[in-house]
């Protein structure tokens, strides 16, 4: 079962996490019960072979390697029994079978091994025992019986070989999976959605034979920890969709299909949207909290977008709020409908030189988008880099009419077609121009053009891979100012903090030159918000989502509004038109009497320059 995908393994690194916990210990209490519960199993292991030669070992070496697995046994039930409290409270995650009934088995192996030590103890010694301690104490309060010693080593043994027999059908499988699935996670861009080929057939998952085999041993490797459903901003807002369900889900229909065989003609033959529904599907805001969080690297995120491009290419059913936009990107190039023929408006009496201009010589690209285009107030932001790059004096050009819509909603929203025919327009143009250096304002465009481009080569549907450099405006006018080539002067005296957009953030993982770039500003207090960085609570405008309806559950930018109310600063710096878009509509929902301002950085800093163009 599985499609094909190519992957390549990383020991070192499945090493590192393995062995370090690094990624699940950023939740130190369950982090620290997991280290417990692993160590306490892997060196036991080790320590058991070793005490088959208890007879050929000096007392004292088999005294310690008694120690080592008496305080080791104590840390893996203290784990256990943390586990197991944690999964008997979320058992509204619908699995308590596969998660709760091992962990039961697991605690009563150590509790029997205690018994089985201590009442051996209660036999063979009269006072303190070093080498087992725990033993020791459990032995006050045992008999003197050698009965019920063979009766718990016995228990103790049947149930070690049951819990082995039973470890394939139960979340313990993760324990050969979620290493397997560390070994070959992915390694490239984070933020690149899989290509998929138009001509190959089916697009997308409609079951889970469309899904390919990492995708398969992903659902395999899922503990149901529940961490992505925490940090999922749908799941926060009262919405359907829950990343662990998801994969949950999959896993189910993993087990119904290998039940009912391998026919999709098979009228029983489950499909995907049976268990996940359509307003689970389009309540993702491609934030990748999920990702982010997951302590296994599952990728929840991307089976929810093959699922929808199965959705949109193979059923088609696009949600309706969004159709127009669709078409719009198909007609005319962009999301308003503006049409190419004033996707230059915004400079009109500026000056912006287009990328042929003659004597130009350009250092950059400046890549406006759709929004740097049109929007109203995120074109104040495109005017703010250009006043900056003039006072760089950095050689710059635009591609006016000859740009298009990058795609990364259309891509989002499941359309790979319309996403193609986009990216094959604008790489035409790159290559006509011979643009060696693209700097992005929207982190959607600075994402699709940096991760997604490259694989679709000088010709999209060619496959071979092609290059150009793509910058994030933060970071392009960072380096401007740490190379002296612009000063942030005039002071903006504001107790002001950071949004960090998911496409820059947690999608490219650019965070500080956002705030770098802030604190050159002269006056500004930089605060942090309460989830920042890694952390941070999405917008609620990403995947498409800023062009359908959210009429599930509370509003996504209500919620992050409130946070940033509650933090009591007075300017909200960004750097992403969805971001500004979506954060000012929601605090604007609160009625505060004083509500905070939100900008993007760019347009913070050219508003501290000394020279204004
Ligand atoms: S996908 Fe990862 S974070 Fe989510 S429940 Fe499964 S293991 Fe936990
Ligand atoms: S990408 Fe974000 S919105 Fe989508 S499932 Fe993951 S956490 Fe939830």
């Amino acid at each position: 079962m599985g499609r094909e995908e190519r992957r390549s393994g990383d020991l070192a690194g499945l090493m590192g996490y393995l062995l370090g916990h690094k990624k699940i210990l950023r939740n130190p209490y369950t982090g620290t019960a997991h280290l417990m519960l692993f160590w306490g199993l892997a060196i036991p292991v080790l320590i058991v072979v070793l005490a088959q030669f208890r007879f050929a070992m000096p007392d004292i070496v088999a005294g310690i390697l008694s120690l080592f697995l008496d305080v080791l046994g104590t840390a893996m039930l203290a784990g256990t029994f943390f586990f197991l409290v944690r999964r008997i409270k979320s058992t509204d995650s619908g699995t308590p079978k596969r998660t709760v009934f091992p962990l039961v088995v697991l605690l009563i192996i150590l509790l029997t091994g205690f018994l089985a030590a201590g009442a051996r103890i209660s036999i063979i010694h009269h006072g303190f025992s070093w080498s087992s301690p725990v033993g020791w104490l459990v032995s006050l309060v045992l008999p003197n019986s050698p009965l019920f010693m063979q009766f718990m080593i016995r228990i103790h043994f049947f149930l070690v070989l049951f819990f082995i027999a039973i470890l394939p059908f139960t979340f313990m499988s993760h324990i050969a999976a979620a290493p397997l699935n560390v070994y070959y996670r992915k390694k490239g861009p984070r933020g690149e959605m899989k290509p998929v080929s138009l001509e190959k057939g089916i697009i997308g998952a409609g079951t889970v034979l469309d899904l390919t085999w990492k995708q398969l041993l992903d659902a395999e490797s899922c503990v149901s920890c529940g961490r992505c459903e925490e940090n999922c901003p749908a799941s926060a807002s009262g919405k359907p969709l829950s990343p662990r369900k998801v994969m949950g889900d999959i896993l189910t229909q993993m087990e119904d299909v290998r039940r009912c065989g391998n026919d999709p003609v098979n009228p029983s033959f489950p499909v995907l949207e049976d268990a996940i529904t359509y307003d689970e599907i389009w309540a993702c805001t491609t934030c990748m909290a999920c990702v982010e969080q997951c302590p296994v690297f599952i990728e929840p995120m991307d089976k929810i977008l093959d699922m929808r491009r199965y959705q949109v290419l193979g059923r088609g059913l696009l949600p309706t709020e969004a159709r127009s936009m669709i078409r719009d990107v198909e007609i005319f190039g962009d999301v308003n409908g503006k049409g190419s023929a004033h996707r230059g408006d915004w400079a009109l009496n500026l000056g912006v030189p287009h990328i042929s201009d003659e004597g130009l010589n350009p250092e950059i690209l400046l890549w406006v988008g759709c929004s740097g285009a049109f929007h109203p107030k995120y074109q104040e932001t495109t005017r703010a880099m250009v006043r900056i790059l003039k006072a760089a004096e950095v050689r710059f050009g635009i591609l006016g009419k000859e740009e298009r819509c990058c795609g990364d909603a259309a891509r989002r929203l499941g359309n790979e077609e319309v996403f193609l025919d986009l990216a094959a327009k604008n790489i035409a143009s790159f290559n006509k121009y011979h643009i060696k250096k693209i700097v992005t304002l929207c982190p959607h465009g600075f994402n699709t053009l940096k991760n997604e481009y490259p694989a679709l080569g000088s010709n999209p549907r060619s496959g071979s891979r092609t290059s150009f450099e793509v910058i994030h405006a933060v970071e392009f006018v960072l380096r401007l100012i740490e190379q002296k080539k612009i000063f942030p002067k005039y002071p903006v005296d504001k107790r002001m903090a950071i949004h960090d957009p998911c496409y820059l953030g947690r999608v490219n993982n650019i965070y500080e030159p956002l705030r770098e770039i802030s604190s050159s500003v002269p006056g500004i207090d930089l605060k942090e918000l309460k989830r920042n960085r890694a952390n941070a609570f999405c917008c609620g405008g990403g995947g498409g989502r800023m062009w359908l309806h959210e009429n599930i559950g509370q509003n996504i930018n209500h919620l992050r509004a409130q946070e940033i109310q509650e933090s009591g600063i007075e300017l909200v710096g960004t750097a992403c038109p969805y971001c500004l878009t979506m954060l000012e509509d929601g605090i604007g929902a609160l009625e505060m009497e004083n509500p905070p301002r939100v900008m993007d950085i760019i347009e913070i800093v050219a508003s501290s320059l000394r020279r204004v163009y």
